[in-house]
């Protein structure tokens, strides 16, 4: 799968975004084949920015960590939050306001470049507050930032991290000062850092990408902004991320991966999507490849989701279907209905590429859209991959009774088959 290169992830993107910390390394630890991975892309001649929400720091010393660590990164190669900010506010002809910053050197040196003025002390007025990370801050600095907000300041964070991870635990981030100064004042904030669009935006503006690739640790950040911007995400799991967190989450990445050498080979991007009942065939197809029950697949169309490359004549590269059983019943209450979750299949050349597990996730968002409370669904031969996925064993005489005697359990798969169940926390549940 590595020899062509022209088929390799990285090749269908004009740039590519990496975040830091999670991805590259932990805290002061190098993430293990980072490097090689990161060296093996630069072959491609691709763009690509080292994106970091931390404002505190310059754009030299993040590359001089980056370089420390063993990987080829330029300061120019790197957009710090802080430049977001700056870039941010020059674009809305703001570079020649003052401001009053609650911030370090990185801040402080990024928004001087673009000619904004820095007021320190306790000026009466300024144009901007502007917060990021400060580890000297106290509380004077954020009752002036209070009182100039009150007066008028518009209020704007470099990122909105409620924390910052640290060796022995969390640190406040530059959301929690900012969150001190919005509670006081009742103003929100803008907001520049990932995932709000102005540090994307910074970031296409410096590469003049069109159609650029998110690589990140985080769905709450990474694959949330990059969704926002319309733009494809990889979520290597590296970092913050476990696997299950993809079936609770309401972004999906377009490819997950454990590693960045993931960029460098032929995965298909994941866009999943209803099936077209012109598509049956093709399903069908792709199910008993898959050595599953082809049966019915027509009736269920409705109920089955897609991943299909442009090529429309290849047929899709995965497949999952949700199926209703038991009685609807007229009320909710009366409702006995159960959902299976089956015909989870992926096309054998993209197997194990993190395919079925983004098709997995695709169809239990969509059960959680439905607010389904529970998924039902008879494994012969993958339970660890869905154990992996947090769906649990389950006894045949502890399934719902619409499950037990549906003719998926009892004539479609083989008594072998293990039950699995994997309960749903629904959004209105939550609310
Ligand atoms: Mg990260």
């Amino acid at each position: 799968m590595e020899d062509d290169p022209k088929a390799a992830v990285a090749a269908r993107y004009d740039a590519l975004f990496f975040d830091l910390d999670g991805v590259l390394y932990r805290g002061d630890q190098v993430i293990a084949g980072a490097a090689e991975a990161l060296a093996a892309i630069g072959e491609f001649g691709i763009p690509r920015l080292f994106l970091s929400n931390n404002s505190s720091r310059t754009p030299d010393e993040v590359a001089a960590k980056l370089t420390g660590l063993g990987f080829e990164a330029r300061p120019r190669d790197v957009v710090t939050s802080a430049l977001a900010t700056a870039s941010f506010l020059e674009r809305e002809g703001q570079a020649d306001a003052t401001a009053y910053v609650i911030g370090e050197q990185g801040i402080r040196e990024a928004l001087g470049s673009v000619g904004i003025q820095i007021l320190d002390g306790d000026p009466a007025r300024t144009d901007l507050v502007v917060i990021g990370l400060d580890r000297s801050v106290d509380y004077g600095k954020l009752r002036t930032a209070s009182l100039l907000v009150e007066r008028g300041a518009r209020l704007v964070a470099t990122n909105a991290d409620p924390s910052l991870p640290a060796p022995d635990g969390l640190w406040p981030g530059a959301g929690a000062l900012v969150a001190a100064v919005a509670a006081t004042t009742g103003v929100t904030p803008v907001v520049i850092g990932k995932p709000a669009r102005p540090m994307f935006e910074a970031a296409a503006q410096a590469t003049g990408a069109r159609r650029p690739l998110v690589v990140g640790d985080r769905l709450d950040t990474d694959i949330r902004g990059a969704d926002a911007m319309g733009w494809d995400s990889l979520l290597v799991l590296t970092g913050a991320t476990r696997p299950p967190d993809l079936l609770t989450a309401d972004e999906t990445p377009t490819y997950v991966a454990a590693g960045l050498s993931a960029l460098t080979t032929a995965v298909p991007p994941a866009r999943f999507r209803p099936a077209w009942p012109e598509e049956a065939d093709a399903i069908e197809e792709l199910l008993r490849s898959g050595g599953l029950s082809a049966d019915g697949v027509r009736s269920r169309i409705p109920s089955t989701i897609v991943s299909a490359s442009d090529d429309l004549n290849a047929g899709p590269d995965a497949t999952a279907c949700l199926e209703v059983v038991g009685d609807r019943g007229t009320t909710e209450a009366e409702a006995e209905a159960e959902t299976i979750l089956r015909s989870v299949a992926v096309r054998k050349e993209h197997r194990r590429t993190g395919l079925g597990t983004l098709a997995v996730a695709s169809a239990v968002r969509e059960s959680r859209r439905l607010g389904l409370g529970a998924l039902t669904l008879f494994t012969v031969s993958a339970s660890v991959f869905f154990e992996h996925l947090g769906f649990r064993r389950a006894a045949r005489d502890e399934l719902p009774e619409a499950v037990r005697t549906s003719r998926h359990a009892t004539e479609e798969c083989a008594q072998a088959a293990v039950p699995m169940r994997l309960k749903l926390r629904s959004r209105t549940a939550q609310n």
